[in-house]
C-alpha cells in the first residue's frame, strides 16, 4: 500500500495492478481480520473477467462484532466527546491522507467497479477529499439554540450524534459514496459500520486505515465486507444501530426502510435510482446542450444515479441534435482499458449488470424503439462486461427503457412539441433525482425549476455539484440529502434541555 506515484502510462498501470498487494480482509476494532465464519467471495475485474483477489465474507457475527466495537467507541467518548476541533484536525488529516493515496485509490476502484483511472484522478478522489474537508471544516460551526420560553425557564437544544450508524453504499462510486456518507456521520461524533458493496469492497478498507492512520480511535470506523443478504441485512436489521444511511437501487431501499420497522425503527435515509429527464429546448446553445447530454449519460459507463437518460429534445432541432449526438459520442466515448490513463469509458461493473443492460436493449427493440447507435459489444472487447455508448430514438415515455433505470450506457431520446410537453413528461415517472431544461429564456428555465418534480435541476448544466450543494431526491429516488450542512443535521439529532430559574 501507497503507491508513491501517479503511473504515466497504462503500461506503468499494468504493471503495478499485477504486482499490488491487494487487502482481502475486513477492518473492525482498529484492525485487519478474515470474516469469523471463514467465507470468502471473489473479486473479478470486469474489464477482463479474471479474480483478483478472494475477499473475506462478513456475516452475522462479524456485523455483530463490529457494532458492538462501534458501541463501545461511543459510550467510551474516545470519538463522540473528543473536542469538535479534535475531530476537525484527525478528518482534515484524514482528508491529506486520501489526497496522498490517489494512486490506491484509482487503482483498487478502476480494477474492481472498472472505473477509468482519468475518472478516479480527475472526479472521484478530489470529491472526496472536498467532501471530508468540508464536513470536517463544519465540526466547529454547529451550533444548538435557546428558545423563547417563559422568564422563569432556560430552554436550550444540543444537536449530538446518533450512536452507531450503518453505512450501505453502492458500486458505482465506490469510494466516492462512502466519503459522502463518512464525512458527516464521523464528524458529527458518531461511530460507522461501513458495509460496502460486494463488487467494490477493497477502497473502503483502504478508507478505514487511513482514518485510523490520521488518528482516529479503534472502533470508530469500521468495514464489514460481503453480500447485501448477509452483512447488509445483519446490519440494517441490528438492534444496536441507531440509523442506516443507504445509496443503492429503490428495492432495496426500501428493504431498508421494512427493516428499520421490523427491528428497531433506526432512522433511515434513502438515495436511491433515477430517470433523470434532460430537456431540451429549440432557442438553447446546442454546442453545449449536446456536449451535456453525450456526458450526462455516458460518464461512468452510464452507472450514474442521476444520470440524463431520457432526453427530450424540441422537434425544430431534433434531427440535428441527433447527428452532432452521435459525432460527439464516437468523438468522446469510446470504450478501452480503464487503466489507460487516456481512456473515457470502461467496462460494466460485473457479468449480472452486463445482462441486465443487455435485456433492456433487447427490450427497447421490442417495443419499436429506433436504434440509432451501439447496442452491444464494443468491437475487440468482448472478453470485459463492455457495452457500447447506445442510443434509442422514435422512444416513447411510456416504454420499459423510458421508465426503468437501466443503469447503463444507454440514453433514450424523445421529441418534444414545446417545454410544457417535456414538463409533463419529465414528472410522469416514479423517479425525481435529477432533471436539466436547456433554453435561453430565463423565465421559462425558472418556471421548469420550480415546477419539475426532482431533488435537483440544473438549468443549462448538467451534473454541476459541491460539498455545499444537498445531492438527493424526491419520489421514489429517496428521501435524504448527501453533502451540504444539511447532511451534518441527518447524521446527528436534537436534545431538549429545560433549566428551571424560578422567578
Ligand atoms: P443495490 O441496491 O443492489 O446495493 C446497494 C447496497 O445495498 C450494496 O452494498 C448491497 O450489498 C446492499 N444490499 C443489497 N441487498 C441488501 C439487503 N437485502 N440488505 C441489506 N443490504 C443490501 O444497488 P447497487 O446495484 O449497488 O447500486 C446501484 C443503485 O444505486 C442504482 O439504483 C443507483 O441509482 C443507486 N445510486 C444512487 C445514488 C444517489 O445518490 N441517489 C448514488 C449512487 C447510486
Amino acid at each position: 500500500m501507497q503507491i508513491s506515484s501517479i503511473p504515466a502510462t497504462a503500461a506503468d498501470w499494468h504493471r503495478l495492478a499485477d504486482g499490488y498487494s491487494y487487502e482481502t480482509r475486513m477492518f473492525i476494532d482498529g484492525a485487519l481480520c478474515d470474516a469469523a465464519e471463514g467465507g470468502r467471495y471473489e473479486s473479478v475485474n470486469p474489464a477482463t473477467g479474471r479474480v483478483i483477489a478472494a475477499m473475506s465474507a462478513g456475516t452475522q457475527v462479524d456485523v455483530d462484532r463490529a457494532v458492538a466495537a462501534a458501541r463501545r467507541a461511543f459510550r467510551a467518548g474516545v470519538w463522540s466527546r473528543l473536542a469538535p476541533r479534535g475531530r476537525m484536525d484527525v478528518l482534515l488529516r484524514f482528508a491529506d491522507l486520501i489526497a496522498a493515496h490517489a494512486a490506491d485509490f484509482a487503482l483498487l476502484d478502476s480494477v474492481e467497479m472498472g472505473k477509468t483511472v482519468s475518472g478516479m484522478l480527475g472526479f472521484d478522489i478530489p470529491s472526496a477529499v472536498a467532501n471530508i474537508r468540508f464536513a470536517a471544516e463544519a465540526i466547529d460551526k454547529v451550533e444548538g439554540a435557546v428558545t423563547a420560553t417563559a422568564r422563569s425557564a432556560l430552554h436550550y437544544t444540543l444537536r449530538q450524534p446518533l450512536g452507531v450508524v450503518g453505512l450501505i453504499v453502492p458500486w458505482n462510486y465506490p469510494m466516492l459514496m462512502a466519503s459522502w456518507k463518512l464525512g458527516p456521520a464521523l464528524a458529527m461524533g458518531n461511530s460507522v459500520v461501513l458495509k460496502p458493496a460486494q463488487q467494490s469492497g477493497m477502497s473502503a478498507v483502504l478508507l478505514a486505515r487511513l482514518f485510523a492512520e490520521a488518528g482516529g480511535p479503534a472502533g470508530v470506523f469500521n468495514v464489514v465486507n460481503g453480500s447485501g443478504a448477509r452483512a447488509g441485512q445483519a446490519l440494517a436489521r441490528h438492534m444496536d444501530v441507531d440509523k442506516i444511511g443507504f445509496t443503492g437501487s429503490v428495492p432495496v431501499g426500501g428493504l431498508m426502510m421494512r427493516y428499520a420497522g421490523e427491528s428497531n425503527l433506526k432512522h433511515v435515509t434513502t438515495e436511491c435510482g433515477g430517470k433523470s429527464p434532460q430537456v431540451i429546448l429549440a432557442d438553447c446553445d446546442l454546442d453545449r446542450a449536446v456536449d451535456n447530454a453525450v456526458h450526462g449519460i455516458y460518464s461512468n459507463q452510464g452507472e450514474v444515479c442521476a444520470a440524463g437518460s431520457r432526453i427530450m429534445v424540441e422537434r425544430a432541432i431534433h434531427e440535428e441534435f441527433l447527428q452532432r449526438f452521435i459525432d460527439r459520442t464516437a468523438a468522446l466515448y469510446r470504450p478501452g482499458d480503464p487503466l489507460d490513463p487516456a481512456c473515457g469509458m470502461g467496462p460494466l461493473v460485473d457479468d449480472r449488470q452486463h445482462r441486465t443492460v443487455c435485456g433492456y436493449i433487447a427490450r427497447g427493440l421490442e417495443e419499436g424503439a429506433r436504434l440509432a447507435m451501439g447496442g452491444g459489444a464494443p468491437e475487440g472487447l468482448e472478453e470485459g462486461f463492455y457495452v457500447a455508448p447506445t442510443l434509442f430514438t422514435e422512444a416513447h415515455n411510456d416504454m420499459t427503457i423510458a421508465q426503468e433505470e437501466i443503469f447503463g450506457p444507454v440514453g433514450v431520446v424523445m421529441p418534444i412539441d414545446d417545454m410544457e410537453q417535456g414538463l409533463e413528461l419529465a414528472n410522469s415517472s416514479i423517479f425525481g433525482l435529477g432533471a436539466s431544461v436547456w433554453t435561453g429564456d430565463l423565465a421559462r428555465a425558472h418556471r421548469f425549476a420550480r415546477d419539475v418534480e426532482s431533488g435537483m435541476v440544473w438549468v443549462n448544466t448538467f451534473f454541476d455539484q459541491d460539498p455545499t450543494a444537498p445531492w438527493g431526491g424526491v419520489k421514489q429516488s429517496g428521501n435524504g440529502r448527501d453533502k451540504c450542512r444539511e447532511a451534518l443535521n441527518q447524521y446527528s439529532q436534537i436534545k431538549s434541555v429545560w433549566v428551571h430559574l424560578g422567578d
